[in-house]
């Protein structure tokens, strides 16, 4: 069994790794909005989305949230999208 230390410290680098890659993720969609989505910037945000898609996995394998809770979250922000965004606005709605 993990102390609580090691299982802090464990934790502490989760989150920094974690914010790196938004910060990297952030870097990358910034730099696609000044400069275009070409082929290269493509591959970037690819493995970017990657990288922090792989952090939220491996909040869900340390037990941080389960695959249930994370799944519920994710709807409610559909459904706040869904009222303050055009992301998922049924494009019928247009005539
Ligand atoms: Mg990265």
């Amino acid at each position: 069994m993990k102390s609580e230390i090691h299982a802090e410290r464990e934790f502490a680098e989760l989150f920094v790794i974690t914010m790196e890659e938004c910060a990297e993720l952030i870097q990358i969609l910034s730099k696609i909005q000044r400069f275009g989505l070409d082929q290269n910037n493509s591959e970037h945000l690819k493995q970017e989305l990657g990288d922090v898609y792989f952090m939220i996995t491996t909040f869900m394998a340390k037990g941080l949230i389960s695959e249930e809770e994370m799944w519920e979250c994710s709807l409610k922000k559909g459904e706040k999208l869904k009222i303050f965004s055009d992301l998922f606005k049924d494009s019928s709605e247009d005539l």
